[in-house]
């Protein structure tokens, strides 16, 4: 699975680091995400599958 931020759309909320702390860094100068695994696998895909859930923007992708 491939885990993708769409910064045009990305907010700079933060659910995603809350959800996901391991897979994802964030940018204070672009005040955006920063997908730091972009291939989760294992018991990262469950905490990436509630990062996308919970991005308020629906900015994170996963996909095949
Ligand atoms: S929760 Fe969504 S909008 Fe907020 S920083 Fe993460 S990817 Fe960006």
């Amino acid at each position: 699975m491939k885990l993708t931020a769409d910064l045009g759309l990305c907010q700079g909320h933060q659910e995603c680091l809350a959800e996901a702390p391991e897979l994802f860094d964030f940018d204070d100068d672009s005040y955006q995400v920063v997908v730091r695994i972009t291939e989760p696998s294992g018991g990262q895909l469950d905490a990436a599958r509630a990062a996308v859930k919970y991005c308020p923007a629906f900015a994170l992708i996963l996909e095949d």
